[in-house]
């Protein structure tokens, strides 16, 4: 999911990192600086509608490498939070670098999530703008509810619970979407779904260009096509 605004990315003095608080944290989490940035799925490729595999080996350098390569290619395309089928590995995990609406700023990864949601009762549903780095350049409103928790592991396999309101609230729900071989693009109408597309079509090259300046910045390129 892209960031909220593209200009400017959080840099709260409140940071939750792998869902617990910390002091301080850099603008740039250090899984940039060691990963390989990777290209980004588009929407019509085979990997993004299909269901995920559980990650079943922890502590790999592997699966460390992976969620480097993942960080760094949100941060290359703007990103709030990015799946591992976003970069065509098939496996069930996502990172994440986004606020909340009470100006929190959660960043972390999170392997094997499974959503837990509110009540149907309790549920507060809220109509925002949403895009996804795999529908490049388009945007539409998207009803979400407004909390969520998301339970799962961290990469050497112990257990992980984030929780989110708002904006982080519609990317934990966003980027697990993702996970059963869903985009946001399936909770659209016909039209809207049309629209997207039409957003997309107009505008994936000019946000290609970005991405290629902004991998260049880093010394590194975006491979082109699957
Ligand atoms: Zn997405």
């Amino acid at each position: 999911m892209p960031v909220r605004d593209e200009r400017s990315r959080p840099v709260g003095r409140h940071v939750h990192v792998q869902g617990r608080p910390v002091e301080s944290y850099p603008a740039l989490p250090p899984e940039v600086a060691r990963g390989s940035v990777r290209r980004v799925t588009v929407v019509g490729e085979e990997i993004l509608g299909r269901p995920c595999q559980e990650v079943t080996e922890f502590g790999s350098p592997e699966l460390s490498a992976l969620i480097d390569d993942m960080f760094v290619t949100m941060y290359v395309a703007d990103g709030a939070g990015l799946a591992a089928n976003q970069v065509n590995v098939g496996l069930r995990l996502f990172v994440y670098d986004c606020p909340d609406d009470s100006g929190v700023r959660h960043v972390g990864h999170i392997v094997n999530p499974v959503v837990d949601l509110p009540h149907p009762e309790n549920r507060r549903l809220l109509d925002d703008l949403e895009g996804c780095l795999s529908v490049p350049g388009a945007g539409e409103v998207v009803s979400r509810t407004d909390h969520a928790v998301v339970r799962g592991f961290d990469k050497e396999g112990a257990p992980l619970v984030i929780e989110g309101t708002g904006y982080f609230a519609r990317c934990l729900q966003h980027e697990t979407d993702h996970l059963i071989g869903h985009t946001y693009l399936d909770r659209l109408s016909t039209r809207d779904r049309r629209d997207a597309l039409r957003q997309m079509a107009d505008r994936r090259e000019e946000v290609f260009a970005q991405r290629a300046i902004k991998a260049a910045g880093l010394g590194q390129s975006i491979s082109r096509g699957p």
